[in-house]
């Protein structure tokens, strides 16, 4: 990469160790030309596929997006911070390992779907209730049934 400095597109990095606990790697590097320093820090970016919405459009993931969905859910109920992001985790690596550049949004809120009748049932319903647009006690009645099962 080029120089911050001088913009010389001749460096070497003279030391390089991972920080992060190993998820990041940190470098050291000296300029060639004005011989200045400075640090670059390295992270895998993990490309996650676009998302297809229901009217077609195509968004991008984002993942604040999936954990505001899924702690709305978990509201007041009792699952740790490390079992959400567990299950988000799951949720990217299956997305991810689908191979695609693009999935649609009902996989995801069925992973999502997946993921809360794991974590916590009464969040699983919630959910269930605003993505299939329940309209009435009757829909909700037929959900914890199928649960129940
Ligand atoms: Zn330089």
């Amino acid at each position: 990469m080029y120089c911050s400095f001088c913009g010389a597109n001749e460096t070497k990095v003279i030391d390089s160790r991972l920080v992060a606990d190993g998820h990041q790697v940190r470098r050291r590097r000296q300029c060639l030309v004005c011989s200045e320093r400075y640090t670059t820090f390295e992270t895998a970016e993990l490309v996650m596929p676009r998302i297809i919405k229901t009217n077609g459009n195509r968004d991008p993931f984002t993942e604040d997006k999936l954990r505001g969905g899924i702690q709305r859910a978990l509201e007041k109920r009792p699952v740790s911070v490390e079992d959400i992001e567990q299950a988000i985790r799951t949720i990217k690596l299956t997305i991810r390992s689908t191979g695609e550049r693009e999935v649609s949004s009902t996989m995801l809120g069925n992973l999502v779907m997946d993921a809360l009748k794991e974590l916590d049932k009464v969040a699983y319903i919630r959910f269930a209730s605003v993505y299939h647009s329940f309209e009435n006690i009757q829909d909700f009645g037929e959900e914890i049934a199928r649960l129940e099962k």
